[in-house]
């Protein structure tokens, strides 16, 4: 008989090509699988030749090709794809075999996808994968969770094949159903944050410091040497002095609106759900929003009219260090934002989740990879039960540290009318939480005085009383 596959991957697109090739440089035996079966034979004679990855022609053929428990592996398109496969695998499947979704699923489909599959006998699985074709080929952030049953059958293989920050796996168990899931959507929307934060100090360097282009990619070098050092520094370094075949900066060509594909848009709407500030997550998907109104956003610059002038006078190198404390500043705040809906998530869905192993995750193979997240994990490790991460000593004292610069940063852009949403958002934010008093309590009386939704007097906690605002009737 032939070798018995450790694992099957059902989906030859980029994602499942580049992991299953991982798979096989760690030792793993792995059987390929797609709906068009003519993508095994061309995987197989091409990216997958002199490897000892197998093919199969049918589910069933790969079913039977495989140890047990079976561990299939699906990086299909999200949503009804993965239900398809799903029905067609059950029957396939005995108790205590294991299907895992490796896609960008909604956590609440996984979560369904867990519990029916527990009723059948089944391990599902629900794993968030970041890191796109590269972090696939050489080593991903991965994000598993669902049920916990299958990770001691999982482990080796996930660990292994995971990107490594400090010889650390960047994977760990996340917690119960589409807790893996939830993790990467949130990850996504810290994406979205950690880049529209860089777009607006890009902004301000070049409208208030008109700095050239090698100046700004020197000074994101620079930055990437610091407390500011991650991934996304480093190629906005490299875009920034990318000269295309005239010679001229690519950058400068590229049309100012961005798309989406929705998962910052996901995380925004679960905030709103589970009422919790993530605003500057919110603020980047807005941002984005706002950029793809190009056509519009051009007859409004010929009617509506700001400051003539948008240079900053002061010193410019001062300027530029404030800048960069107020993009800290604002990075802290955005991750304290999505640990707090993580947190709030978890105790919704009772998911024990695990937060400096979530930094850690997300500290190698992904797009959010830094030296910060490394932070973020000691101080998870100091109190795993840490209510805030601002209430952490080392944050705490950065925020403290940068605030003077990030205020000038925020005041200077308002009066030269330069737009900086995340960053503002950040410090409303910041003066919100440290704030002991705050103007709801006007709030609470405009509520009872037009809808009688009562109020609840600061030295009577839990009762609520209702007044007559206007004295008649
Ligand atoms: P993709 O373009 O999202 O999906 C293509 C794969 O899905 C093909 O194998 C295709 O099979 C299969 N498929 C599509 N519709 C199907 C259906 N109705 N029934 C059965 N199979 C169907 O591939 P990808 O970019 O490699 O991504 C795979 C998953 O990983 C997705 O969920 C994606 O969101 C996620 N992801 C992608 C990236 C990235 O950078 N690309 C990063 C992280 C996560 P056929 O060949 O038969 O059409």
């Amino acid at each position: 008989m032939s070798e018995q596959a450790d694992i099957a991957l059902i989906g030859l697109a980029v994602m499942g090509q580049n992991l299953i090739l991982n798979m096989n440089d760690h030792g793993f035996v792995v059987c390929a699988y797609n709906r068009t079966t003519e993508k095994v034979d061309q995987f197989l004679a091409n990216e997958a030749k002199g490897t000892k990855v197998i093919g199969a022609h049918s589910l069933e053929d790969m079913v039977a090709k495989l140890k047990k428990p079976r561990r299939v592996m699906m990086l299909v398109k999200a949503g009804q794809a993965v239900d398809d496969f799903i029905d067609k695998l059950v029957p396939l499947l005995e108790k205590g075999d294991i299907i895992i979704d490796g896609g960008n699923s909604e956590y609440q489909d996984s979560q369904r996808r867990c519990k029916q599959l527990k009723e059948k006998g089944l391990l599902f699985v629900g794993s968030g994968v970041s890191g796109g074709e590269d972090g696939a080929r050489y080593g991903p952030s991965l994000m598993p969770g669902g049920n916990p049953e299958a990770w001691p059958s999982i482990k080796s293989i996930f660990q292994s094949i995971s990107a490594k920050a400090n010889g650390e796996p960047c994977c760990d168990w996340v917690g119960e159903d589409g807790a893996g899931h939830f993790v990467k959507m949130v990850h996504n929307g810290i994406e979205y944050g950690d880049m529209q934060l860089i777009c607006e100090a890009y902004h301000l360097m070049k409208s208030a410091l008109n700095l050239t282009h090698q100046e700004m990619s020197q000074v994101f070098e620079e930055w990437n040497k610091g407390e500011l050092d991650s991934f996304l520094i480093e190629i906005t370094k490299d875009i920034m002095k990318f000269k295309d075949s005239d010679g001229s900066y690519l950058l400068e060509k590229i049309r100012d609106s961005a798309g989406q594909k929705g998962t910052g848009k996901w995380t925004a709407i679960s905030a709103l759900e589970y009422g919790i500030p993530v605003t500057l997550i919110g603020e980047a998907v807005f941002a984005r929003c706002l950029s793809s109104l190009k056509d519009e956003r051009r007859q409004a610059s010929c009617v509506l009219k700001g400051p003539i002038n948008t240079t900053y006078k002061g010193d410019k190198k001062e300027f530029l260090e404030h800048i960069r404390q107020a993009l800290y500043a604002s990075k802290i705040i955005s991750y304290a934002q999505g640990f707090m809906l993580l947190r709030e998530a978890a105790k919704v869905h009772g998911w024990n989740l695990n937060y400096g192993a979530i930094a850690l995750m997300w500290r190698g193979g992904c797009i959010i990879r830094s030296v910060f997240l490394g932070n973020i994990k000691t101080a998870f490790e100091r109190k795993p039960d840490l209510p805030n991460l601002l209430l952490d000593s080392f944050f705490a004292n950065a925020v403290q540290r940068c605030q003077n610069s990030w205020r000038t940063v925020v005041a200077s852009a308002a009066q030269l009318g330069i737009p900086t949403p995340t960053f503002s958002t950040a410090l409303s934010f910041y003066d919100g939480y440290r704030s002991e008093w705050l103007p709801a309590n006007l709030l609470q009386a405009q509520r009872d005085y037009f809808g009688a939704h009562t109020y609840e007097l600061l030295n009577n906690p839990g009762v609520f009383k209702h007044t007559n605002w206007t004295g008649h009737g």
